[in-house]
C-alpha cells in the first residue's frame, strides 16, 4: 500500500498560546523551500489523496500561495487541506486571493473550536480568538462560498463538559465540528480527560449525535469519538506507510505520538514498521484509531 497522505508542518512559529499545542516549545525551523521542492519531486507521493499543510501557523509560511499551486500541480490526485488557526483573518482572505480556481476547487480549511467564545479564547491563550475566527470563517463564506471549511474540537478536562454547546455554536457559523484528542506532550499535563470529563464529552457527543443525519460523515465522526471513549475497535495503524508527516526541521517522523522516530528526506520508507509496528507506550491510547 502506498503514501495516500502527507501532513507537512511548515513551521513552528503561531500567534496564539493553545494550552495543549508544543510548537512553542520546538525551537524556530521553518521548513526550507528546497526540502519542500524535494518533497513534491519524490515519487514516493505521486499518488497522494490528500495533502495538508500546518504549522505552527501555516498563513505565516512565506509564499504559501505558490506552496499550494505548487502542491496541486505535483499532486493531482491529492486534496489540499490547510490547518490555520484563523486567528489573522487578512492574512487568510489575502491567500485565498492569491489561489487560482483550479486550487481553490481543492482546498479544504480545517481550523479549531475548542469552547463557547470565553472558553475558546482562553484554551487558545488569546482574547479575541473567536472573534477572530467567526470573522474569518464568515469572511471567507461570503468571498469563497465554494472553499470547504470545517472546525476540530480538542477535548480536555477543561471543555468537555461544553461539547453541545460548542457544537451548537460551529453549527451557527455553518461549519461542521468534529472531535479530536489529545495528543500528550509537555503543557498537556492537567488537561487529561478524568472519568467525570469522559462522562459529560460522552453525553455532549450523544446529544449532537441526535440531531445529525444518521447516515453524514459528521455522524460517523461522533460515533467514532464515543466509540473512542469507551475503548472500542480501532483501525490499523497507518503510521509510516500510509501517512507520513513531515516536520519543520526537513525530516519525516511517525506519528503525532511519536515524534522521535524519524526519518531523512529522500527515504521516508525508512519509517515503515517491521511486522510487529511501531506500538510504542502512547500506541494504547491513540486516537487515530490504530493499533493496540
Ligand atoms: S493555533 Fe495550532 S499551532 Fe498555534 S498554538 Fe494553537 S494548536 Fe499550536
Ligand atoms: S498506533 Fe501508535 S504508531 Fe500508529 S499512529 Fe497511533 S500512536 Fe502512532
Amino acid at each position: 500500500m502506498g503514501v495516500n497522505s502527507l501532513h507537512i508542518e511548515l513551521l513552528h512559529s503561531c500567534p496564539c498560546a493553545c494550552a495543549a499545542c508544543d510548537h512553542r516549545l520546538r525551537g524556530d525551523a521553518r521548513l526550507p523551500r528546497a526540502a519542500l521542492d524535494a518533497v513534491l519531486r519524490d515519487p514516493a507521493f505521486s499518488g497522494l489523496r490528500l495533502a495538508s499543510f500546518s504549522g505552527g501557523e501555516p498563513l505565516l509560511y512565506p509564499g504559501l500561495a505558490k506552496v499550494l499551486g505548487d502542491a496541486a500541480s505535483a499532486w493531482p490526485g491529492a486534496a489540499l487541506v490547510l490547518l490555520t488557526s484563523l486567528y489573522l483573518p487578512a492574512k487568510a482572505l489575502a491567500l485565498l486571493r492569491r489561489l487560482p480556481p483550479a486550487v481553490l476547487r481543492r482546498l479544504h480549511i480545517g481550523s479549531s473550536l475548542d469552547g463557547p467564545g470565553p472558553v475558546h479564547d482562553a484554551l487558545r491563550g488569546r482574547p479575541g480568538a473567536f472573534a477572530a475566527l467567526r470573522k474569518a470563517l464568515a469572511d471567507i463564506q461570503r468571498e469563497f462560498p465554494g472553499v470547504s471549511a470545517g472546525l476540530t474540537f480538542t477535548a480536555t478536562s477543561r471543555n468537555a463538559a461544553v461539547f453541545y454547546e460548542t457544537w451548537s455554536g460551529a453549527r451557527a457559523l455553518g461549519v461542521p465540528l468534529g472531535v479530536q484528542f489529545l495528543v500528550p506532550n509537555p503543557n498537556t499535563a492537567g488537561l487529561e480527560l478524568d472519568a467525570a470529563a469522559r462522562r459529560a464529552l460522552a453525553a455532549g457527543l450523544r446529544r449532537a449525535l441526535e440531531e445529525t443525519p444518521a447516515a453524514s460523515p459528521a455522524a460517523a465522526d461522533l460515533r467514532q469519538a464515543l466509540s473512542f471513549l469507551g475503548g472500542g475497535p480501532t483501525a490499523a495503524c497507518g503510521a509510516g506507510v500510509t501517512f507520513l508527516m513531515l516536520a519543520p526541521e526537513g525530516e519525516f517522523y511517525l506519528c503525532p505520538f511519536h515524534k522521535d522516530i524519524k526519518a531523512p528526506l529522500g527515504a521516508p520508507g525508512a519509517l515503515r514498521p517491521p511486522a510487529a509496528g511501531y506500538r510504542g507506550r502512547f500506541c494504547a491510547e491513540c486516537f487515530l484509531r490504530c493499533a493496540r
